[in-house]
């Protein structure tokens, strides 16, 4: 499971980190960062999740207010 993450579009309310490790908060950019995340275009992050780790990832997806958090399995979107 892939998540891609929009940094862009991030508005910085932090709820994703909250709800998954996977997240940090950047309060000096007022921004999200994907931890250990590659960078695949300006501004967009990719991270593989660990499979313990998938629920809350899935989680931080929904809760981000302005959809900047995406879910892939297998290359389909499932968040
Ligand atoms: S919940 Fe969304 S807007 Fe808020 S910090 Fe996380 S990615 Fe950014």
């Amino acid at each position: 499971m892939e998540v891609r993450f929009d940094r862009d579009t991030c508005i910085g309310m932090f709820q994703c980190v909250d709800e998954w490790d996977g997240f940090e908060k950047d309060v000096d950019d007022g921004k999200a960062d994907l931890v250990d995340a590659e960078e695949t275009e300006e501004d967009r992050y990719v991270v593989e999740v660990p499979e313990d780790e998938e629920f809350d990832a899935k989680f931080a997806a929904r809760v981000c207010p302005v959809d900047a958090i995406e879910v892939y399995e297998d290359g389909e979107q499932v968040v």
